[in-house]
């Protein structure tokens, strides 16, 4: 079995990008007794693709193609794929459905090129992408040779070569071994940073191989092995588990694909019965919202407030005005009255407030990013001061998360 991997893109060429998801796939294709003979870079033409695909068919069983998925103009590799194959596209059902579920749900319309990435082989399999729009593709040709293609982006790639592509792999080329993965997830740690802890884990050993990927302010680690005895592959799981968490345990929060931050802290309020409501200024209801995305949340959240102006914290929350003039809103004092007064408000056990300069611009002389986070409990009023990088959306984001992690504790 000899793999081969094309990383198509112009900007790999040009040193614009490292090209890591090789690196990443090369790897994991070790971890499951593939082995990769051939690597390349083409870059966003279709001549020199055809010409690369020509020279793997001399060369490989299987093809690995990755990069150049997308909608737009430069995006080739399926099309010149399809053509070098003699393959007809054809429309995937679930992903055309996600499209118009992706648009529809922003309100936008979908431009016509935006259906290309729901184009697959007719003979093929389609790989879903539960990160992103564009379809991966797994198709063997009638000479006996297996083509994958898949995203660019890694946040999609990764998933996708996991969730889709190993099951796929497996069928096709190892009926009698088990691929067990095991996920973990972190908060309050950055990608590089976990991956700098780990580095002698990641780089040293094949089976098992531990996989990183993050989404903002979280990062997820898959372990996955590859193994004719289950136990035995569970073994080897708790062992490098126990490793990785000596290292790192203090931002572990959770296990599984589908778990989240949000969900640990619904679990947890649910076991000792306890609600939590929230009086939210920068977040404006993100928080909340959050929570609502989990389901059975009724029973631990009965509702909060949103109060983004001074007006609206004087009105809903009853705060005292003397005192927001003295401190101003983006202040100790302001989150943790706004929290006490929620939580006497709303009943609850616990109460979270958010106030903050969600930025780009500063707000009564605090830089942007700057937020307080109120606790309210039984045992009086806490309250934490956070100085969160970035743009607007990943300074609220922040902000939701780190009170998540607060009621985790
Ligand atoms: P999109 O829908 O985002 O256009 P795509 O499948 O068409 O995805 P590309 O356009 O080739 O993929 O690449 C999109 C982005 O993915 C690149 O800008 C880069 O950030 C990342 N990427 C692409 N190829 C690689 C690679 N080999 N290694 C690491 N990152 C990559
Ligand atoms: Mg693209």
């Amino acid at each position: 079995m000899r793999a081969e991997i094309i990383a198509v893109g112009t900007e790999i060429l040009l040193g614009q990008i490292n090209n890591t998801n090789t690196t990443f796939l090369a790897e994991e294709l070790a971890g499951l007794g593939i082995e990769v003979y051939y690597q390349s870079v083409v870059g966003d033409n279709p001549q020199r693709l055809e010409e690369a695909l020509q020279l793997a068919d001399q060369r490989s069983d299987l093809v690995v193609l990755c990069g150049g998925l997308g909608p737009t103009e430069d995006d080739l590799t399926k099309q010149v794929t399809a053509k070098h194959l003699g393959q007809e596209l054809v429309t995937d059902k679930r992903g055309y459905q996600n499209l118009l579920a992706f648009f529809k749900k922003r309100d936008r319309p979908m431009t016509e090129n935006n259906r290309l990435q729901a184009l697959v082989f007719k003979d093929g399999e389609s790989l879903q992408n539960s990160t992103g729009l564009a379809i991966g593709i797994f198709y063997q040709s009638p000479a006996g040779i297996s083509y994958l293609l898949l995203p660019g982006p890694p946040n999609e790639l990764k998933p996708m070569f996991f969730n889709e592509a190993i099951p796929l792999l497996q069928r096709h080329f190892h009926q009698d071994e088990y691929l067990i993965s095991r996920v973990l997830r972190f908060y309050g740690i950055g990608e590089s940073e976990l991956v700098t802890k780990l580095t002698d884990l990641i780089n040293g050993q094949t089976n098992p191989t531990l996989a990183s990927y993050a989404k903002p302010n979280e990062v997820t680690l898959r372990l996955t092995v590859s193994t004719i005895d289950k136990s035995q592959g569970e073994q080897k799981l708790d062992q490098l588990e126990k490793e990785i968490l000596t290292r790192v345990g203090d931002y572990f929060y959770g296990y599984g694909e589908n778990n989240s931050l949000a969900q640990v802290v619904v679990d947890l309020l649910k076991k000792n019965q306890q609600t939590v409501s929230a009086a939210e200024s920068l977040t404006a209801g993100s928080f909340q919202a959050t929570l609502g995305s989990i389901s059975g949340v009724s029973e631990v959240y009965p509702g909060g407030f949103v109060t983004y102006s001074k007006k609206t914290k004087e009105q809903f929350l009853e705060l005292d005005s003397e005192m927001l003039k003295k401190y101003g809103t983006v202040s100790k004092e302001c989150a943790e009255e706004m929290a006490l007064q929620t939580k006497k408000l709303a009943h609850s056990d616990f109460a979270l407030s958010f106030t903050g300069v969600a930025g780009p611009d500063s707000l009564e002389g605090q830089s942007a990013g700057t937020v307080w986070i109120g606790l309210a409990s039984k045992e009086g009023v806490q309250s934490y001061l956070y100085h969160f990088a970035h743009d607007r959306d990943y300074v609220r984001n922040s902000a939701v998360m780190a009170g998540l992690n607060l009621l985790r504790k």
